[in-house]
């Protein structure tokens, strides 16, 4: 050993310690040579100086340019976080979560401390944090508590170009809020071409674009259209992977389950190939994807084999991968629509829009030439596909928002300075609605229930809901119902060879006829007889991670019950008290079962079904509310429980009149029919 007073007091444990802090600093000194290579790194300086000069800045800079990642950086270096957060919103919970990560591993920190994210029901940050990744809701919430946004030096929109609900209600209360706050800048960053509008609407804010590199992509279109595109993907995927040179693969499908389709088909087809072809290594990825598995996307692809990642929207500009050379683009998306007469909101598969088609082609030329393989013909996308997506605002249920913006202060909706004012009808049907759950008086002003409702994050008929089992007692119950209803439908699972053990341990909740809610709060019950157990859950064939994720959120949901001062109570035996709870919450998504079997709802008659995968679908009780609407072959009501048509007109006096629920059909009904368990 050479004694030198430089490392004396500095003691390595062993080897490999030492490697790991090596390791470390080399990968961080990668990193940052990385970060000089992207597009934006070249304007730096000058998009600092601009930031200095003006409060409001429109960025526009093609996907994978470095917006996300880099801007927050660079307001760091040059001191801005001394002055207080900055914050950067996106529209999607994996977007934030997964740039967040990056930026701590490019700056050298821990996720959460100096660099952290804020999604719904998970909070990743500290006092620590200065650069916090957030999604446009998250930052919409935090106006509840300060609406000054006082802790934030920046505000950069991230993804101005996608039209959340939540940008757009962001982009008037930060336009506001600028006003008074001359310290406080606001960035739009987007990445398509139509950044006038938003420096008309921000007072004629000046436009920073960020020249991207693009390679020309060849774009291929099918002769006919094709029957079925999840097919016709998984045929283009192997034969790109046996006849094209090297480069990734990336195709946009719309949603968990058609992912997981196309997953296990490719898995069985390349397997049946054995080692004739290359390996291919399949990526997924979506929203609800486990957070260890989304880092799997960005892992470079190792020589000699080839991956294809499966993604959702997500993958169009929210988040770039490196080396996809192909894409595969079918031209169907998910979206939300609402129909403002009967109320109904319902997620449909659609065509996208040209600009969307455009940027995902676009994701195949970044890093060299690439190949775009549309789905659909040359004539479809000329004449079938509109210009622009509709932005958010215009197709969706507002209850949520107005009830966020009254309990803001914001009382003249009409006069909100939207960007693309919402439909008048779509407004007044919130209102109603509200109305309707006591949240608001008769003047439109907010009431005590409508003040507790707010604090929720959540929907507002499931936080009526919650608000209302102060007044049944059974407050436990139904924040574990709320919290099981809120991890949406990935609770059960049904392996293909164990279908029957599977169905039989599932229907062992429903015992009595309970109904789908009561049966979410028995297997939650169940879960938390056994502590928690992980073995239990495999035993009754229930995802481990949904029950976690539930249990994560009830907490939550119990800390907000704190705030909203109702004590925590159960009424385990009562289940009529808490079915009427859950009526004080859903009594708009009542339905009468009609003489075929099928249901009507009550208000704005539309014909329905039971989902088959309820536990009430084969006893057809006489009067249901349901959870859900999910339009697959049929319009189906998802999580359904029994009612007694009188809690419609003792709950929701102002809703429904005696002569809505009269019962005088019921004789005519078949036999057998519509006798449950009333
Ligand atoms: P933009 O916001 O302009 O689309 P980003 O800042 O998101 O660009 O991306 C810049 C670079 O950072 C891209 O090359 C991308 O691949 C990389 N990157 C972003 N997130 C991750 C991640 N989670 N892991 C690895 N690389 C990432
Ligand atoms: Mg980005």
């Amino acid at each position: 050993f050479v004694k030198s007073s430089v490392i004396e007091g500095t003691q390595f444990e062993d080897d490999s310690d030492q490697e790991t802090i090596d390791a470390k600093d080399i990968l961080k000194r990668e990193l940052q040579d990385e970060r000089k290579t992207l597009p934006i790194y070249k304007f730096r300086d000058e998009l600092l100086k601009a930031v200095d000069e003006y409060q409001v800045i429109v960025i526009v800079g093609e996907t994978g340019s470095g917006k996300t990642t880099q801007i927050p950086q660079y307001l760091h270096e040059a001191g801005y976080t001394a002055r207080g957060k900055v914050a950067c919103t996106q529209p999607r919970r994996v977007a934030a979560m997964s740039v967040a990560a990056r930026v701590s591993q490019e700056m050298g920190v821990k996720l959460g401390h100096e660099v952290g994210y804020s999604i719904r029901f998970e909070d990743c940050t500290s006092e620590k944090t200065m650069i916090k990744y957030m999604t446009d809701g998250m930052l919409l919430r935090e106006f509840l508590g300060e609406p000054d946004l006082a802790g934030y030096s920046v505000v950069m929109v991230d993804e101005a170009h996608e039209r959340t609900l939540s940008t757009d209600i962001l982009f008037g209360l930060v336009k506001d809020i600028a006003r008074f706050r001359p310290d406080l800048k606001l960035l739009i960053s987007s990445a398509t071409l139509d950044a006038e509008k938003f420096s008309d609407y921000f007072d004629s804010a000046p436009i920073f674009k960020i020249p991207g590199r693009r390679y020309p992509v060849e774009v291929h279109y099918t002769k006919a259209p094709e029957a079925d595109y999840i097919d016709a993907a998984i045929v283009t995927i192997l034969q790109i992977h046996v006849t094209q040179p090297p480069g990734d693969i990336l195709v946009f499908l719309t949603g968990q389950e058609e992912i997981e389709t196309v997953d296990e088909i490719l898995k069985h087809k390349t397997r049946g190939l054995g080692t004739k072809i290359p390996e291919l290594n399949i990526c997924p990825i979506y929203a609800n994807l486990p957070t260890e598995l989304q880092a799997k996307i960005f892992e470079i692809t190792p020589e000699g084999s080839r991956k294809v990642v499966l993604a959702t929207n997500i993958a169009e500009t929210s988040l770039t991968i490196d080396g996809i050379k192909y894409v595969i683009d079918p031209g169907f998306c998910k979206i939300k629509s609402y129909n403002p007469r009967t109320g109904m909101e319902s997620l449909l598969i659609n065509p996208i829009s040209k600009a969307s088609a455009n940027q995902r082609a676009g994701r195949s030329g970044r890093t060299g030439p690439g190949k775009c393989f549309r789905l659909y013909t040359s004539y479809n996308y000329m004449h079938d596909l509109e210009d622009n997506t509709v932005p958010e605002i215009q197709r969706t249920n507002l209850a949520n928002v107005v009830l966020t913006l009254k309990s803001l202060g914001i009382h003249d909706l009409v006069n909100f300075d939207f960007m693309d004012p919402p439909p008048s009808e779509a407004l007044l049907k919130a209102l109603e609605q509200l109305f309707a759950l006591s949240a608001l008086n008769s003047r439109g002003e907010l009431t005590k229930t409508g003040r507790r409702m707010a604090e929720f994050p959540l929907d507002p008929m499931l936080s009526k809901m919650i608000v209302a089992s102060e007044k049944y007692k059974c407050s436990d119950e139904v924040m574990s119902i709320a919290s099981m209803l809120s991890i949406g439908n990935s609770i059960f699972y049904r392996p293909k060879d164990k279908q029957v053990h599977a169905d039989n341990a599932r229907l062992n909740f429903h015992t009595g006829n309970v109904g789908d809610h009561i049966a979410l709060l028995n297997v939650y019950n169940s879960w938390r007889e056994t502590d928690f157990s992980t073995q239990w859950c495999y035993e009754n064939y229930i995802q481990v991670r949904s029950m976690k994720r539930a249990r994560d959120i009830r907490d939550q949901l119990e800390g907000l019950m704190e705030r909203v001062e109702i004590e925590v109570c159960s009424n385990a035996s009562d289940l009529d008290a808490i079915k009427k709870a859950i009526t004080s919450g859903f009594f708009h998504h009542s339905a009468r079962l009609q003489k075929n079997g099928s249901y009507r709802t009550v208000k704005n008659p539309q014909t329905v079904f039971i989902h088959p995968s309820s536990g009430l679908a084969q006893l057809l009780p006489r009067w249901v509310i349901y959870h859900e609407l999910v339009l697959t072959t049929k319009e189906y009501m998802r999580q359904v429980t029994e009612l007694k048509p009188e809690w419609l007109v003792e709950i929701a006096p102002h809703y429904y009149q005696l002569k809505d629920v009269d019962d005088a059909g019921s004789k005519k009904l078949p036999k057998g029919q519509g006798r449950a368990a009333l």
